[in-house]
């Protein structure tokens, strides 16, 4: 996978909080209920999880950074200026500086979260992109990068990847939220269903079928075209809503899409 020349520099030595950045930058939101909307990413380094598909393989296989001051991050936000600021990863919640920066710039922009969903946040989100793994993302030895060994994640990922209060804490924390899941196949829509049923039985907020997105899978515009087709035919069937991968179609994988 391409390595953005942004993860390239050089760490700073910025006073107070500081966050591994990966990629910063102005592209359109690919995905979601947001999806063409022109954004800036701010994509932190690091993940609590290891789904053998991850997209940003260098935040979490092999995380990749530089170390930036949370003021510093705001200045090339501000920089870029955006309305939109999407706040990515890896995994973002893992690091305490983000409810910094996430307050540092609530007051200027509407700001998407997007989170596995394993960890919960009282820092301000407009909207809480949350994408639940299913257990068709747990790395095995025949899926995972060849480079790894996922021996060590197997279990880990598989026993962390849903956690039902942080998932109601989120839904029921946002202004919005969405449940965004990377599909693989029909195999993957029972448990979608059942874990939707059991989030609309712990979160006080309506939970409707439009805010539960069918993504494919699929790093690549070859692998979308295997993929979307069928997810796009499950959305339909199930009354889901079908989300696409735009900056795939567009950017294929090209970083800092
Ligand atoms: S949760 Fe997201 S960032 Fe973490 S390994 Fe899975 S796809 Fe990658």
């Amino acid at each position: 996978m391409p390595v953005s020349d942004s993860v390239s520099r050089p760490d700073t030595d910025a006073d107070g909080d500081r966050l591994p950045i990966n990629e910063l930058f102005a592209s359109l939101q690919g995905e979601g209920k947001l999806a063409g909307v022109p954004s800036t990413f701010v994509r932190t380094s690091g993940c609590n999880l290891r789904c053998w598909f991850c997209d940003s393989y260098h935040t979490s296989w092999e995380p990749t950074h530089a170390w930036m001051g949370v003021e510093e991050v705001v200045a090339e936000v501000d920089a870029l200026a955006p309305e939109h600021v999407v706040v990515t990863g890896g995994e973002p919640l893992v690091h305490d500086e983000t409810a910094t920066l996430l307050s540092e710039l609530a007051d200027e922009y509407h700001l998407t979260v997007e989170t596995n969903g394993t960890l919960e946040t009282d820092a301000p989100v407009d909207l809480a992109s949350i994408s639940p793994k299913l257990a068709s993302s747990t790395p095995t030895p025949e899926n995972a990068p060849t480079d790894t060994d996922p021996g060590v994640w197997t279990d880990k990922h598989e026993s962390a990847r849903i956690d039902l209060d942080s998932l109601a804490s989120l839904v029921d924390h946002a202004d919005d939220f969405q449940l965004k899941f990377v599909v693989t196949g029909r195999d993957d829509l029972p448990e979608i269903e059942s874990l939707v049923d059991d989030i609309r039985g712990v979160t006080s907020r309506e939970v409707r079928d439009s805010d539960v997105l069918l993504m494919p899978e699929g790093q690549t515009r070859d692998a979308l075209a295997r993929t979307r087709t069928d997810v796009a035919d499950l959305a339909a069937e199930f009354g889901y809503r079908y989300t696409p991968r735009l900056h795939v179609d567009l950017w294929n994988d090209a970083p800092e899409t």
